[in-house]
């Protein structure tokens, strides 16, 4: 291991390894440092008896030819791994009351579908998949999303079936900006997706790719100071002792994260600082992984958003402190041609003020209370899903589960958000992050920045090399994101 690199990035994230893989091909020297043992972050997968399972990896829109992923997992040569396409008739279900309403694969088979149950709203259903493909963020950053689907659409179930697959996302009525809302939905619509295998398989890729371009990855390796001469950065210092030195740093960790680090900056005002520490973060996820009894559960190739009632865009009111809506989303099986479900992923917005008092414990090691809080709220989940699911019942032979503290213990996610910095319509400017910082060879990638997914952090990866590709000197030009 040398402790000089062209680029280092802070954390290995999907943002960190997606600008790792662009500058080492770029023939930069990029070295990873990633305070955990393994690579990832939310991408991580995790063993537990002998099965891997996953953490922030459930389904990936856009990544058929032409479409707008496929440029850049071409190049980040993702496509080489075994995707699964999601039916196109439903790559998404709602299910609210005894309600089931399908997403349909493509704009016009989507506003077609759901219009053959709201007829009377068909012409805006044309305008609402019209505008989705128009968005920008100029026109969308500053417009609240709730409020732009209430002055298109006039019946309120409809409202609600638009936000019901936005668990992938918080979708809290008082802040969230139309662009976010219409980017990330829109992904899905092209084309869905599902990894057959885990999380960690996208993360290897990218590593593998990575050391064979040269660069590196060091685990273990905790940034705990960047060190800054006449107003550039010059080194990262780390909790295990080592130091590094760089022309250009990256950082994929969260902004509030980012602060100590260069907490004796010449160059942060206190301003800027004010403003990152003023930034709220989205809430974190409450999952359940649910292992099958072999041969029970049939494999749906689709996702299910379950609502026990139509109140999809009012359940921030409740703020994750009780089960609300569930995202059921099933692992493609080991044998591709099995009709059976091996594992099986309940997902619900969960309350940091729920965990909060478990605050400084380790894994594993959180108290009884804690331990009941997640059979608890694992109950709920699963009655949910098995009222949609009825071959659940009896034949889970294993439950898993992660809440915002794991996020927080694993990824150092502050108060575990799911999705990073809260983007808020009100105030595009000062929530939607620009990868530049106050100091001109530190730059921001990852999640926290423009919009969080797989795609948002694809996006604003690229963004981030293209500015230091003008930065510094590169072989060629940044591939742009798009095809
Ligand atoms: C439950 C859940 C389900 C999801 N499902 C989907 C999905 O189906 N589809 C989709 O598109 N998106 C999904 N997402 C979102 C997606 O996983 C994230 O947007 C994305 O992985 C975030 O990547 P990132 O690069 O911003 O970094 P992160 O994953 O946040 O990684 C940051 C890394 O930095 C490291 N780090 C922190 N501090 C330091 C330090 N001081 N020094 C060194 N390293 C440090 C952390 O350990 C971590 O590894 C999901 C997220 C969650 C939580």
């Amino acid at each position: 291991m040398k402790n000089s690199a062209d680029v280092i990035v802070i954390g290995s994230g999907l943002g960190g390894l997606e600008c790792a893989h662009i500058l080492s091909r770029q023939g930069l020297h990029v070295l990873v440092l990633e305070r955990q043992q393994q690579p990832g972050g939310c991408m991580q997968s995790y063993v537990r008896g002998g099965l891997r399972l996953d953490t922030g990896l459930h389904y990936v829109g856009a990544l058929a030819e032409g479409q707008s992923l496929h440029a850049a997992f071409r190049d980040l040569g993702l496509l080489r791994l075994p995707w699964r396409r999601l039916d196109a008739e439903g790559f998404d279900v709602v299910h609210i009351a005894d309600e089931s309403f399908p997403f349909a694969e493509g704009f016009d088979a989507f506003a077609h579908i759901l219009a053959q149950r709201f007829p009377h709203e068909r012409v805006a259903l044309q305008q609402y998949v019209d505008a989705m493909q128009q968005v920008d963020f100029v026109a969308g950053s500053n417009v609240n999303a709730y409020d732009y689907l209430c002055g298109l659409f006039h019946d309120p179930l409809l409202i609600n079936v638009l936000g019901g697959t936005s668990l992938k996302q918080e979708l809290r009525r008082e802040t969230l900006p139309w662009f976010s809302f219409a980017h990330l939905n829109s992904g899905f619509i092209e084309s869905s997706w599902r990894l057959c295998g885990d999380g960690g398989m996208l993360v290897q890729s990218l590593v593998s790719d990575i050391e064979q371009q040269g660069g590196e990855v060091c685990c273990g390796s905790a940034v705990i100071e960047l060190v800054e001469h006449d107003g550039q950065l010059v080194a990262a210092r780390c909790a295990n002792g080592e130091t590094y030195t760089a022309r250009t740093f990256i950082s994929d960790i969260h902004p509030q994260l980012l602060l100590p680090l260069v907490q004796n900056s010449s160059m942060i005002k206190e301003t800027f600082r004010r403003r990152i520490r003023a930034l709220q973060n989205t809430r974190g996820m409450f999952t359940a992984s649910l292992v099958l009894k072999p041969n029970t559960v049939p494999y749906i190739n689709h996702n299910l958003y379950l609502y026990d009632e139509p109140n999809v865009w009012t359940q921030s009111e409740l703020d994750g402190t009780t089960v609300g809506g569930v995202m059921v989303s099933s692992r493609v099986p080991n044998h591709p041609d099995s009709a059976f479900a091996e594992q099986v992923d309940l997902l619900t917005p969960m309350s940091w003020s729920l965990c909060q008092p478990y605050k400084g414990t380790e894994p594993g090691h959180r108290g009884a209370a804690y331990v009941e809080m997640k059979e608890q709220w694992a109950a709920a989940c699963i009655e949910r899903a098995e009222r949609a699911i009825p071959a659940l019942r009896g034949n889970v032979l294993k439950c898993h589960t992660s809440t915002p503290l794991t996020y927080a213990s694993y990824n150092a996610s502050p108060e575990g958000t799911a999705y990073g910095v809260r983007k808020d319509y009100a105030n595009p400017m000062m929530t939607y992050l620009s990868p530049r910082t106050p100091i001109s060879n530190l730059l921001l990638t990852g999640q926290n920045i423009m919009l969080h997914g797989i795609q948002g952090v694809t996006m604003a990866a690229y963004e981030t090399c293209n500015i230091l590709s003008k930065n510094i000197n590169c072989k060629s030009s940044i591939v742009k994101l798009s095809n």
